[in-house]
């Protein structure tokens, strides 16, 4: 399989260099074929999850000898605790699920990145001359300008939105939505934060508005795990938080469903900014090139990169060709190795 996309790739880079401008019915046609293979991935993971879904729910009620719906008794034990107060679950139950996991995540990577150790995994990393070791002071000031935007701009954004869901009809009942309607949510919701976050940071990019807010975000040519929330504060409400909350607003989803989509989203942006292609986890190739270069690979999926022509130069380069979920040990900058010549793409 993996061998299969390297192939692939292999195969695509040549075309793409004869071709490095591509019509606009060329860029609607690869926007389709994008659409159809995001389909397909999101589709088959479906299918894997709905026959995963109740082995693995029996393994986890035998182990916590729960009885019942396993979700279902954790959640109404959630509820509970919260007395079923719809308030403090959207906003005190979204802070904490949302900070905690991300705080957890980020520290494996921080740790990498202060301390250089574990020795072996620097050479996942996707620009090994750079944050080797990272400055302390840019790393400190980092940290506590994420936390303030987590504390002093969060919160009161989560307190708004919790009366724009509330006024939507958003579900804070004791009663869990079924499995089935969760991962389609789930969908919508991928489909909704890649309409939101392309158009919004596409925008912050216009030079009226670039030096003035997302030129912070852009300090970090390499970038680091923390530096996924490390924005000025009007990118932090307008690009981080308000595309993953609208489909949730949308779909006037339970709550608990969107809490689940806040923690994928923001361990799946840690990932993008980690700096490291570990095996197993999504490729951060494709944002990792917007630090590097720019004005490529706006969104987040990268379906409207491609109806929009804003990812040719990333299709020729040489992260293009590492853009795969590694499944093997082998570091994919040694599976395609920079060019003597050209050593930065
Ligand atoms: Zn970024
Ligand atoms: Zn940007």
């Amino acid at each position: 399989m993996q061998e299969k996309v390297m192939e692939q790739s292999c195969r695509q880079a040549p075309a793409l260099a004869e071709n490095p401008a591509p019509q606009k019915t060329d860029r609607l046609a690869q926007s389709f074929d994008s659409i159809r293979k995001y389909m397909f991935i999101t589709g088959s993971a479906l299918l894997v999850f709905i026959a995963l879904r109740n082995s693995l729910t029996w393994h986890l009620q035998r182990f916590w000898g729960a009885s019942g719906n396993f979700w279902q008794y954790r959640w109404e034990q959630v509820y509970d605790y919260w007395e079923g107060d719809a308030w403090t679950l959207a906003v005190i139950g979204t802070v904490v699920v949302t900070t905690i996991p991300y705080w957890l995540f980020a520290s494996m990577f921080l740790f990498i990145d202060y301390t250089g150790k574990p020795a072996f995994l620097l050479k996942y990393k996707t620009q090994p001359e750079k944050n080797a070791p990272v400055d302390p002071v840019r790393f400190r000031n980092a940290i506590l300008t994420v936390i303030f935007n987590q504390t002093v701009f969060s919160v009161p954004f989560i307190c708004v939105m919790y009366h724009i869901y509330t006024w939507r009809g958003v579900d804070f009942g004791r009663e869990l939505p079924t499995f089935q309607w969760v991962i389609f949510e789930l969908v919508v919701f991928n489909l909704v934060e890649e309409f939101g976050f392309y158009y919004t940071h596409r925008t912050l990019h216009h030079p009226a508005l670039y030096k003035h807010i997302h030129k912070l975000h852009h300090e970090w040519t390499a970038p680091i795990s923390v530096i996924s929330l490390y924005a000025h504060p009007v990118e932090h409400i307008l690009s981080n938080m308000l595309p993953p909350m609208l489909g949730p607003l949308i779909m006037g989803s339970h709550i608990a469903t969107s809490w689940l989509w806040f923690v994928i989203a923001l361990l799946s942006t840690n990932v993008a900014h980690c700096g490291y292609h570990f095996p197993l986890l999504p490729s951060p190739e494709a944002h990792d090139f917007h630090h590097l270069k720019f004005t490529n690979n706006f969104g987040v999926l990268g379906v409207l990169d491609r109806l929009h022509g804003t990812d040719e130069q990333f299709r020729a380069s040489k992260a293009y060709q590492r853009h795969f979920m590694l499944l093997s040990l082998t570091p994919v900058s040694q599976q395609f190795p920079d060019s003597p010549k050209k050593k930065s793409e």
